[in-house]
């Protein structure tokens, strides 16, 4: 782990330039790659020789433009080495087949994207006998007790989607330091705020296609931990990405690569339009989440743990009581007064709003989604910084107004 700044090992790193000396990486178009000298190739297929010593097999296996963006993904988490995938999902199946055998159990928060929740909770014990158990993450002696002898891993996402509760990683770490287990963290939420890594997390995982692109264009992943992790994840005999391949496109590395100069202004723009929102909701007396306000309940830890500089993240949730009520004003919002989009996802340049309970979280059972606090009214806001502060605030509340929310 690198203490670094990471906007410092990011510019280092702007500073290796093109093929031609051009400001951007170049974008290496080859599949596979010749050897000068024959001897090169067992070489390269025993791992003596890899990317790290300019050298490249295929390009499921590290392509030089797809290793960059890798290296600055590592930047940005401050870990030794970093490795580009084709989504999110990929990232995170990929790490926990890493590092989990048949019959091994993870112990997981019960609140994280759904597609997580269903891939531990269905597809690993039907494919794998890898069984999960599932925890309050901010209830650290349920942590402890949850993890047994057979537990590899402990996974969580820093703030928790939809319900924006913030994991206590340094704790969380010491309890998997002394037990034996990886934690492992899924950064997609707060990239630039929270540092999982510095904060003692051995591997971080991003969903690249939420605010590190940008754009909701993209679909795209990372993993970022130490040397020996990625180079488990490619080996040529067991590494589940080199053998699953789930690989990043070259071109897409590019085109993200130039995304992440402006990540970070891109970071405290959405925390400080989050922020102004909700404190006006809040004023309404209106059920808003945010970890910004005072009256969130991690908001002492994130401001412990957070990079101040870039706010408190982009997304906030607004419970309404029932579905119907959500339906109504994510209705008016978009068609009457285009504030934002009723869609999945987050971290897109405008606002995305959706109804967790029946979409991003409705692989959970009712019970599952009651204990891990996600009502059927909760509308998790991913906010956006297009228009002026003032416009978003008046269409927001002509929309409140003309569902009856407020008078
Ligand atoms: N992690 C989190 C926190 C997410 O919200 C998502 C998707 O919504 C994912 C991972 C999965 O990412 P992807 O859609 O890029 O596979």
């Amino acid at each position: 782990m690198n203490k670094r700044d990471p906007i410092e090992d990011l510019a280092d790193l702007r500073h290796e330039f093109g093929e031609h000396g051009g400001v951007n990486m170049s974008i290496e178009a080859s599949t596979t790659f010749t050897v000068i000298d024959p001897h090169t190739m067992p070489d390269l297929f025993e791992g003596r020789k890899g990317p790290d010593k300019g050298c490249y097999l295929y390009g499921r296996h590290f392509n030089p433009t797809v290793f960059n963006l890798g290296r600055q993904m590592a930047a940005l988490e401050s870990t030794e080495a970093g490795y580009c995938t084709a989504s999110g999902m990929a990232a995170i199946s990929g790490t926990v087949l890493c590092l989990c055998d048949a019959g091994d159990e993870v112990v997981a928060s019960n609140a994280m994207y759904g597609g997580t929740f269903a891939f531990l909770h269905d597809f690993l014990p039907a494919k794998t006998r890898i069984r999960t158990r599932f925890v309050d993450i901010t209830d650290l002696d349920a942590v402890a007790n949850a993890i047994t002898d057979k537990t590899r891993l402990l996974i969580t996402e820093s703030v928790s989607n939809p319900t924006l509760r913030l994991a206590n990683i340094p704790q969380l770490a010491n309890i998997a330091q002394r037990r034996g287990v990886s934690l492992v963290v899924d950064n997609t939420f707060s990239p630039f705020v929270l540092r999982p890594a510095v904060l003692g997390a051995d591997v971080v995982v991003h969903s690249i296609t939420k605010f590190i692109s940008g754009a909701s264009d993209v679909i795209a992943g990372a993993i970022c931990g130490s040397d020996a992790f990625i180079g488990e994840l490619m080996d040529l005999h067991t590494g589940p990405l080199m053998l699953l391949g789930p690989t990043m496109d070259p071109g897409i590395a590019s085109a993200l690569s130039l995304r992440i100069p402006h990540l970070p202004l891109r970071m405290a723009a959405h925390g400080e339009r989050a922020l102004e929102i909700c404190r006006r909701l809040s004023a309404l007396g209106l059920a808003v989440s945010y970890p910004g306000l005072p009256e969130h309940p991690d908001h002492a830890l994130f401001d412990e743990l957070c990079c101040p500089d870039f706010g408190y993240g982009g997304v906030f949730t607004l419970d309404l009581g029932d579905e119907e009520a959500a339906n109504a004003l994510m209705s008016s919002l978009q068609n009457e007064q285009r504030f934002g989009y009723l869609a999945v996802s987050l971290g897109y340049f405008d606002t995305l709003m959706s109804c967790s309970g029946s979409s991003t979280s409705s692989e959970m059972s009712d019970e599952g989604k009651q204990e891990a606090g996600i009502s059927p009214g909760l509308v998790r806001v991913s906010i956006g910084y297009t228009g002026t502060l003032e416009q978003r605030w008046n269409q927001l509340l002509a929309a409140l107004k003309e569902t009856g929310i407020v008078e």
